[in-house]
């Protein structure tokens, strides 16, 4: 299967006010809104003709975006193309008829009681993930892993093994002021070290990195198995992620957590390599043309890729 990926970043709104999260979600700083649907679909287009079928929809929240379930159509009508979903939930049963065996929905849930965020497993979060369960839709829980519930993470492993629930655990990534300045304090009160958790699950893989668009460009991330099929990753964000070699030069890399695994659609119409604040780096997508944006596109996997 074709991994050229993307990520899109629909919407800065959110219905729920997780205390990590960037005021503006995905997207760049100083943007609010969200994306033109028939803008979108011009920019998807170009992706689709430069030979991406991955695509991921996040936000701000997804859900909140009225024309979330039209988009949904849009992207499935090709077979090979699989759809990723960030979401804290709270809408997500509205959109069941959208989704299919292309699509993964992910939850973000941090934690069963002591959660830093509003985003608990609660009972009624747990009948909607069941329920797409049983429309052969694929779950995977996120979870950001913090002094706040680090506790009670084995708890949650182990729920999922039992619930048959995929699981990704993160760590609290340090956040920056856009100027690429890490906002120590914050960051210092929450952070909790993933290499603290010792996990009763067999370790299948070591230190695997995804392949976005080119082999092997994501954080390093540990694989488990939870048994019959499902599995616990863990990324750590203290390993070093992957750089270009622009990057060697760039005044933030210091302070650059990501690296450069994938592309992102931010709202604003700019695309810049996942995180990236250097803007000498991000593209201007806003007045092109479909060829335009394909050119563009073509560039960036260049100096990135
Ligand atoms: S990804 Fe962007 S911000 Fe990070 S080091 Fe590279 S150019 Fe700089």
């Amino acid at each position: 299967m074709n991994s050229k990926y993307v990520a899109i970043a629909v919407t800065t709104e959110c219905n729920l006010k997780c205390p990590y999260c960037q005021s503006t979600g995905e997207s760049i700083p100083n943007v609010q809104g969200m994306w033109d649907y028939n803008r979108l679909r011009e920019v998807i287009t170009a992706f689709l003709e430069v030979g991406y079928r991955n695509f991921r929809i996040t936000g701000g929240e997804p859900t909140t975006v009225p024309y979330l379930g039209e988009l949904l159509d849009f992207l499935l009508q090709d077979s090979d193309v699989k759809v990723r979903i960030n979401t804290n939930g709270c809408d997500i049963e509205k959109y069941v008829d959208h989704l299919s065996s292309q699509t993964e929905v992910i939850f973000s849930v941090d934690g069963l009681k002591n959660v830093f965020s509003p985003k608990r497993l609660t009972d009624e979060l747990l009948r909607k993930i069941q329920y797409l369960q049983s429309k052969n839709i694929s779950i995977r829980l996120n979870c950001v892993v913090t002094k706040h519930n680090s506790n009670e993470i084995l708890e949650l492993i182990q729920f999922c093994s039992k619930e048959g629930l995929n699981l990704k655990l993160l760590d609290l990534s340090p956040r920056t002021d856009y100027q690429g300045k890490i906002q120590n304090d914050f960051w210092n009160n929450n952070y909790f070290g993933l290499n603290k958790l010792c996990i009763p699950f067999p370790k299948v893989a070591s230190e695997f990195r995804t392949s976005m668009i080119k082999k092997g460009t994501g954080i390093p991330m540990s694989g488990y198995s939870l048994g019959n099929g499902h599995w616990l990753q863990i990324k750590d964000s203290s390993k070093k992620p992957y750089y270009a070699l622009v990057c060697k030069y760039c005044p933030y890399k210091d302070n650059c957590i990501e690296g450069v695994f994938s592309l992102s659609l931010s709202v604003g119409e700019i695309l810049r390599v996942a995180n990236c604040v250097n803007q000498n780096y991000w593209i201007k997508l806003r007045g092109l043309n479909q060829r335009q944006i394909e050119e563009e596109l073509k560039k960036m996997e260049k100096i990135f890729f």
